[in-house]
C-alpha cells in the first residue's frame, strides 16, 4: 500500500467517526514572534481548536503571546538568546537570521521533551511558521510530521520560489535602471515589484527565502491564510507543482469574531468612527513593523488634511524614525483639521474595516491587512515599503482591480489625488463594487461547500490521518504495509 493510499483511505475512514476520533489530539504550533505572524497563528489555532484538537504553543519570550487571553491553550516559552538591543532593531532580517539560529536547540529540547511526556495526548503533527525553516527537520528527527503555515500571499510564495531563476536572469539584484521592465514569469509585476529588501547582507537574504520555499515545499502541507478564489492561478500551479497538499482555508479572522489582542488596542477608534458618515473615512495604518521618515510622514499628513476626508491614522510609536510618536506633525496642524482626523497608536483593525463609516484604507499593503480589507470590502489605496508588500500591492491595483497603488514615493498632492479618486469620483465606486463583489466570494468561501470550508475539511482528515498512522505504527498494524 503507497503512502499515498494509505492517506487516503484514512481520510475517507476518518470522516464519519471524526468527532469521537479527535478528541485527546493534541497539535505543537510554533509562530514567528512577529505580529504579522502571530497573529495568523493564534487565529488558525483557535479554528484548529474549535475542530476539537488540543493545542500547544511554542514561543519565543521575544513578543510571546497573552496566554492569558488563550486559557484553552497550553504555552511553553523557549530561549530566544536575544539580547534588549537586537530585540528592539529595527533591521527585521538581522532579526530573523539571530533568531532563525538561537531557536534550533531550545525549539528541539522542548519539542522532545513534550513528545516524552506519555501523560499528555500524543502529537499528531507540528505546525510551524514557514519562516522557521529549521523546524521540519527537528521535527523529523523526532518523527513527527510537519504542516507549515505561510501567513502571506501563494503568488507571493511562487515569486520567492523563482529566486534562483530571477538571479540568474539578472532581475535580481534590482538595478534602478530596469525598474520599469515588465517580468515575463509573473506578469503583471515589474522588476520594481519583486519582494526584495534593501540590505547590505543580500545574500543572507537569499539563502533565509531559498531556505523557506525549500523546507515549505519538503514538509507534509503548507496552509494559506488565502483562498481559491482569490488566488486561483498561484494556488493551481502548486496543486500542479508541489509534491504535497496545499491547505487554502483563509480568510482565517472571519471564521470567528474575537480578534487577537496582541498589542494594548484603542477602543476610542471605534467611538470616534461612530460620529462619522458612512463610507467617508480613511483608516491609515501601515502595520506593525514599516516606518515613515520624517519627510514622508508630513506629506502624508498634509495629503490626508488637503484630502478634506476625515481619517483615523494608527501612528505607533517609533512609527516615524527618530521620532517618540507624532511631534513632527507641523505646529498648527491639528487646529487646521479640527475634528476631522483621529490619531491612534494601535487600533482594532478588524473591527475597524468593518465599520459603516471607512471608505478607504491607506496601507502599506500587508498580506494580513491585504486580506482584512478585502474581507471587508474596503478599497485600498497601497504604499508598500519592502518585501511581499510590492507584490500585494500590485495585485490589488492591477490584478483584482480593488485599489489604487501610489507609485511615485509620498507626495502629498498623489495621496489627496488618491483620496478624491477612491471616495469622490466614478472610477472609485467602479473599485468599490468589485471590492464588494471579492468580499462576497470571501464571505461565500468559508460557508458549507465554499472552498476554504471543504479544504479545512480535507486538513483536518489529513491532520487526523497522522494520527491514525502514528497509533497503526505503534500498535504493529502497519508492519509490512508502509
Ligand atoms: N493591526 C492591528 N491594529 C493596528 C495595525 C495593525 O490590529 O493598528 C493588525 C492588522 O489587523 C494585521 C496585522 O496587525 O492583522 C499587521 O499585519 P500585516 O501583514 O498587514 O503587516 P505587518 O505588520 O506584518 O507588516
Amino acid at each position: 500500500m503507497s503512502g499515498q493510499a494509505l492517506t487516503q483511505s484514512s481520510m475517507e475512514n476518518s470522516r464519519g467517526t471524526r468527532l469521537q476520533q479527535r478528541k485527546g489530539r493534541r497539535l505543537v504550533l510554533f509562530p514567528l514572534p512577529l505580529k504579522g505572524h502571530l497573529n495568523p497563528m493564534l487565529e488558525l489555532a483557535n479554528i484548529l481548536h474549535s475542530k476539537g484538537f488540543s493545542i500547544t504553543i511554542i514561543h519565543t519570550h521575544f513578543n510571546a503571546p497573552n496566554s492569558d487571553d488563550y486559557p484553552h491553550f497550553t504555552f511553553h516559552p523557549i530561549s530566544d538568546g536575544l539580547s534588549e538591543g537586537e530585540a528592539s532593531t529595527g533591521d527585521i532580517l538581522h532579526l530573523l537570521l539571530l533568531l532563525t539560529v538561537n531557536c534550533v536547540e531550545p525549539f528541539r529540547d522542548c519539542l522532545a521533551r513534550l513528545l516524552s511526556n506519555v501523560s499528555e495526548e500524543p502529537v499528531a503533527c507540528l505546525v510551524a511558521d514557514a519562516i522557521w525553516h529549521f523546524s521540519r527537520l527537528v521535527a523529523d528527527s523526532l518523527k513527527l510530521p510537519t504542516i507549515v503555515l505561510r501567513t502571506s500571499s501563494a503568488s507571493s510564495f511562487l515569486v520567492f520560489g523563482a529566486f534562483p531563476l530571477l538571479r540568474e536572469k539578472g532581475y535580481l539584484p534590482i538595478q534602478d535602471s530596469r525598474l520599469e521592465e515588465p517580468l515575463q514569469e509573473f506578469p503583471p509585476l515589474r522588476i520594481k515589484d519583486l519582494p526584495a529588501i534593501n540590505t547590505c547582507e543580500l545574500e543572507a537574504f537569499y539563502q533565509l527565502v531559498a531556505a523557506m520555499v525549500n523546507e515549505s515545499k519538503a514538509s507534509s502541507g503548507i496552509i494559506w491564510n488565502s483562498f481559491e478564489d482569490l488566488e486561483q492561478s498561484a494556488l493551481a500551479t502548486m496543486h500542479q507543482d508541489f509534491h504535497i497538499p496545499i491547505f487554502p482555508i483563509g480568510p482565517f479572522h472571519k471564521y470567528s469574531p474575537t480578534s487577537t489582542t496582541l498589542s494594548i488596542q484603542d477602543h476610542s477608534s471605534i467611538a470616534w468612527l461612530d460620529t462619522q458618515a458612512p463610507n467617508s473615512v480613511v483608516y491609515v495604518s501601515f502595520g506593525s513593523i514599516a516606518g515613515l521618515d520624517e519627510t514622508d510622514f508630513i506629506e502624508m499628513a498634509w495629503g490626508l488634511a488637503n484630502s478634506k476626508q476625515p481619517f483615523l491614522w494608527v501612528v505607533r510609536p517609533g512609527f516615524i524614525r527618530g521620532s517618540e510618536w507624532f511631534e513632527p506633525l507641523p505646529s498648527g496642524f491639528l487646529e487646521t483639521i479640527g475634528g476631522r482626523g483621529h490619531i491612534v497608536k494601535w487600533a482594532p483593525q478588524h473591527e475597524v474595516l468593518a465599520h459603516p463609516a471607512v471608505g478607504a484604507f491607506c496601507t502599506h499593503s500587508g498580506w494580513n491587512s491585504t486580506l482584512e480589507s478585502i474581507s471587508e470590502g474596503v478599497p485600498m489605496i497601497c504604499l508598500p515599503c519592502f518585501s511581499d508588500q510590492k507584490v500585494n500591492a500590485r495585485y490589488v491595483s492591477q490584478v483584482w482591480r480593488v485599489g489604487v497603488q501610489l507609485e511615485n514615493g509620498l507626495k502629498r498632492g498623489e495621496i489627496e489625488g488618491a483620496i478624491r479618486r477612491l471616495m469622490v469620483e466614478k472610477s472609485g465606486q467602479e473599485i468599490r463594487d468589485r471590492c464588494i463583489a471579492l468580499k462576497e466570494k470571501a464571505n461565500l468561501c468559508l460557508k458549507q461547500g465554499g472552498s476554504s470550508y471543504q479544504t479545512l475539511e480535507d486538513l483536518i482528515s489529513y491532520i487526523s490521518s497522522f494520527f491514525f498512522r502514528f497509533q497503526a505504527t505503534s500498535s504493529g498494524l502497519l508492519d509490512g504495509l508502509l
